[in-house]
């Protein structure tokens, strides 16, 4: 499972990615056997033998059971127990498969992602980073095409300079102008991304005393 254990947890702006919030998913339980009713289990993730926070699991007839600590900003750690129903919908090939109700909107989901609690990826308005291109890669992209416009060498560290023979002063200056905007925009974000990362570094290791002491 690639949700377990992952090193990556930094996010972009207030839309998450997917991989950067804790994940259960329903198909995993049933492959290890946690299903059946009256089964336990202690989750934990971390990074590089870090343990960053864990989650009990039970499972009573019709409903997961959770039950785990949540900091929220920093401030105090708070327990919650929360409880997340099942659903049965038979599968073509005869049985039945279960599937997780989201407790926020009621849909038939197969994965609920933490955050102060758990649900289903519309509730936390995920969106799973692999469908869509990455704002950085975005911008490189918006600059390479205005530098191929303007008859300029892709590579972007070469300036732009002189204005193709039949464009307007006025339309080069601008396109010049969003090549710049996006190059500075794009070193902001890779800049801040990593400030990101080295603070969740930093939180995820103080969590992991404070739960402890
Ligand atoms: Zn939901």
């Amino acid at each position: 499972m690639g949700g377990y254990g992952s090193g990556d947890w930094y996010r972009w702006n207030t839309k998450a990615t997917v991989e950067s919030h804790y994940e259960i998913d329903i198909r995993w339980m049933k492959k290890q056997g946690y299903l059946h009713p009256g089964s336990a289990a202690t989750l934990s993730w971390g990074s590089h033998g870090a343990k960053y926070n864990s989650i009990g699991l039970r499972v009573e007839t019709d409903r997961l059971v959770l039950n785990y600590h949540n900091q929220q900003n920093g401030g105090a750690w708070e327990r919650i127990e929360d409880e997340i129903f099942f659903t049965w919908i038979p599968c073509n090939y005869g049985g039945n498969r279960q599937w997780f109700l989201c407790p926020g909107c009621n849909r038939r989901v197969a994965i609920v992602y933490g955050g102060k609690y758990y649900r289903c990826r519309h509730c936390h308005n995920l969106t799973y980073s692999s469908q869509r291109e990455s704002k950085p890669d975005r911008l490189i992209r918006k600059a390479q095409k205005i530098r191929v416009r303007l008859g300029v060498r892709r590579n972007l560290l070469v300036p732009i300079l002189f204005k193709p023979k039949n464009m307007h002063q006025k339309t080069f200056d601008r396109l010049r102008r969003e090549a710049d905007d996006a190059i500075n925009l794009w070193c902001t974000i890779i800049w801040r991304q990593r400030q990101a990362s080295l603070a969740r570094l930093r939180e995820g290791l103080f969590s992991t005393s404070t739960a402890r002491g």
